[in-house]
């Protein structure tokens, strides 16, 4: 009996999967639709997406209870990012973000699979409220981020077929954070007057993408997580870079008002803003992080210097108490050498 029940279990485990799956990929062909507000809105997504309602889902929040360091993370290599002015970028509005199709000759390293780009695209909030972020970090938001799409192409012939796996999918996450304008993210930026509208397309001319991305690759948050986007499929290894890039206010003014989620002869336009996921519950899960936490380092140094300055306190008294033994010795050495002299004197012939 107990070998019966132990093979049931992972065989409805797998059947119910399947299930999923199946609804998933069949919801779309029922004319479901998704947004971020409305009826449509995230807390519906579920209903005709049941990933969406599932286990590993994706954004989270960054807080010190969930991260670990791991000392095995490696920064991760970019191959072929450097895509010649000669080459084109598709970009698109597709209703629900702004997206540009990247080159396949572009890929990652330092994963357990190399992973292929497919394509990036961001996600904003709005002009009265610069939140747009995905993933927070203990409970802040920025005010964009950035998404770096890439597929497992050692088992999957394209991302197709490597969405709905667990190994199937590596997102690099961007914060973005106001400061001076940013000429990389002005390549994108300057073609939004041309996707305004749903399914518009514009050809931009190939640049490094690596551009995009923070100065510092090393420090980063890496877990496994999902799509943030219906059918929100758990099949996304994260890597989240800890240090945001600045674009500047005008710039995310642009992002956040170039926009629409609707067609051009729609007669109600509906704007493309705060087209972000809300953070997802995040249990009995860990982050690793490549970055010991800025706090233990503080509370590092601060007991080193704590420990210094007693130190340097010690030696200091020690030193002076026993310059005081000195000064009295020497009061009897002063008198002393003229005694010796003397005798000194008296010996000599
Ligand atoms: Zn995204």
């Amino acid at each position: 009996m107990s070998a019966k029940s132990f093979s049931i279990a992972p065989v409805a485990t797998v059947l119910i999967f399947f299930l999923m799956i199946q609804l998933s990929m069949q919801a779309p062909l029922n004319g479901s639709k998704w947004s971020y507000i409305g009826p449509d809105g995230e807390k519906a997504w579920p209903k005709k997406y049941p990933f969406c309602g599932g286990v590993f889902q994706s954004p989270i929040d960054f807080h010190k209870d969930i991260l670990q360091y791991d000392s095995n993370l490696l920064p991760l290599e970019f191959i072929g990012y450097n895509v010649p002015s000669t080459d084109q970028f598709t970009l698109t509005n597709n209703g629900h973000s702004v997206k540009m199709y990247l080159s396949p000759t572009m890929y990652i390293r330092n994963l357990p699979f190399e992973y292929t780009a497919s394509q990036l695209h961001l996600h904003w909030g709005n002009r009265n409220k610069s939140e747009g972020s995905e993933h927070t970090v203990s409970g802040k938001h920025f005010a964009a981020e950035m998404h770096i799409v890439h597929y497992n192409s050692e088992k999957y012939p394209d991302i197709a077929a490597a969405m709905d796996k667990a190994d199937g999918l590596a997102v690099l996450a961007i914060l973005l954070e106001i400061g001076p304008f940013n000429p990389s993210y002005e390549k994108i930026f300057r073609h939004f007057r041309n996707v305004k509208y749903k399914d518009q397309t514009v050809q931009v001319p190939g640049f490094n993408i690596r551009e995009l991305l923070p100065d510092r690759l090393d420090e980063f948050y890496r877990y496994e997580g999902s799509l943030t986007t219906p059918p929100c499929y758990p099949s996304v290894l994260w890597t989240v870079f800890r240090h945001p890039v600045k674009i500047s206010q005008e710039q995310l003014l642009a992002l956040e008002t170039a926009m629409y989620c609707t067609e051009s002869d729609d007669p109600e336009p509906l704007e493309m803003v705060d087209n972000f996921r809300n953070v997802q519950e995040f249990r009995e899960r860990l982050v690793f992080i490549s970055f010991r936490e800025g706090f233990v380092v503080s509370l590092v140094i601060v007991c080193v210097l704590g420990v210094l300055i007693v130190l340097a306190v010690a030696v200091w008294l020690l030193r002076r108490k026993s310059c005081k033994n000195e000064g009295k010795d020497n009061r009897g050495v002063i008198y002393k050498p003229g005694a010796y002299k003397e005798e000194d004197n008296i010996s000599k012939p």
